[in-house]
């Protein structure tokens, strides 16, 4: 990559500047001790974010100052942060660990090293080593707040999310800040273990215990809807279904065909209808009006669902209610018609299928299906349906 002829002046003069005034104070180094260290501080940070985009510079100049003063904590702490940050861990690891083996490193410094440490360990797959690390660190209660995140996402990593919950709630003592939807999320994933283990009972309990860490868990409801709806309770499905839905309308493709068909089967069709009309109303894809043409068929017969269906898509055109109304008109339609209309359904379908029906709004990894944790950036509740004419 190209070096900016600024940019590299700029970091000439800082170099030139920083070297000279360093040198100067040598000799008054006790009286101006404190002024010197205040300014290597705010050089380090200035540096770090002119060379965030020029790594491989960045590092030969660090190199240049870590010669001049071997002394300069931050240089190294930067040095081994862009190795990391470089997929060099090992180099990292070096950097970081030469620092600790210092004997005139402050406590502060110390634990700021330990820390970076922990995370070349966590880049490197190292994560016992990282655990042992960030453990200490809440022991000594230096650095707690970032040392349990770390040790929370060591849990995800290790999908230990007992000890993730135990993690969550020290932290949320020792920040202040509430934890609740973690926590809650970790509730249902135990709870999902115990559900696929066919302990329905522990299952059930720990789905409680999330709606009572967090009553706006929308995944403790959601799950207990589909568990219930397996189970043929039809009436525990509706409240559950009915509840994560209001909580967020988005988990409609999810679970608005389960809670129609709840609502059927308990002989409550009117009650079906009036949750479709609602789910159109409050969810912008088109998967409610596809499953209300398709009542509409059953009721009233092709043409009124072709109707229905086509005056829908006029205000709202969408791929997938395009290849229902194919779908539909190839029934009605003469043989010469019908194997036009078949191959376009299939072309459709072809469409429909290569798209994802999913994306994470937080790193837009596109996912066929529905995911409570995404499986790119392992963010919660972050994977959403896509919208639009390709989408839902
Ligand atoms: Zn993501």
């Amino acid at each position: 990559m190209p070096w900016p002829l600024e940019l590299l002046a700029l970091l000439l003069i800082l170099i030139a500047f920083f070297g000279g005034y360093v040198l100067a104070s040598r000799g008054a180094e006790r009286t101006k001790g404190a002024q010197v260290d205040k300014l290597r501080r705010s050089y380090f940070r200035g540096l770090n974010y002119l060379l965030n985009e020029q790594q491989d510079k960045a590092i030969e100049v660090f190199l240049q100052i870590a010669e001049v003063d071997k002394h300069t904590i931050e240089t190294h702490l930067a040095l081994g942060n862009l190795f990391r940050r470089r997929g060099e861990t090992d180099r990292a690891i070096r950097v970081h660990q030469n620092l600790i083996a210092r004997p005139n490193l402050t406590s502060e410094q110390k634990s700021l090293a330990l820390l970076e440490l922990g995370e070349d360990y966590m880049r490197a797959g190292l994560l016992d080593r990282a655990e042992t690390l960030f453990t200490d660190l809440v022991s000594i209660d230096t650095h707690a707040a970032t040392a349990l995140r770390q040790l929370i996402s060591i849990c995800q990593q290790e999908r230990d999310w007992a000890r993730g919950i135990d993690f969550a709630r020290r932290l949320e003592k020792t920040t202040g800040e509430s934890q609740a939807d973690l926590i809650a999320q970790f509730l249902c994933e135990l709870a999902d273990a115990k559900l696929q283990a066919n302990k329905i009972d522990d299952g059930r309990r720990l789905l409680a215990e999330a709606r009572a860490a967090a009553p706006a868990a929308v995944r403790a409801y959601a799950q207990e809807s589909k568990l219930a709806h397996a189970r043929g309770e039809d009436r525990v499905c509706i409240q559950f279904g009915s509840r994560a839905l209001e909580l967020d309308a988005e988990l409609t493709p999810e679970l608005m065909p389960l809670v129609v068909e709840a609502f059927d089967r308990t002989g409550e069709p009117k009650r079906a209808d009036d949750f479709l009309e609602n789910a159109m109303l409050r969810y912008p894809g088109v998967s409610p009006v596809i499953a209300k043409s398709r009542r509409i068929v059953e009721r009233e017969g092709e043409d009124a669902a072709i109707r229905f269906l086509s005056e829908r898509l006029k205000s709202r055109p969408s791929v997938r209610g395009l290849a229902s109304l194919v779908d539909l008109q190839v029934k009605s339609a003469e043989s010469a018609a019908r194997e036009q209309l078949t191959s376009l359904g299939e072309l459709l379908a072809r469409l429909i299928r290569a798209q994802s029906a999913y994306r994470c709004n937080k790193c837009g990894f596109g996912a066929k299906q529905h995911h409570w944790q995404c499986p790119g950036c392992k963010s919660w509740s972050s994977v959403r349906p896509v919208h639009g004419v390709a989408g839902d």
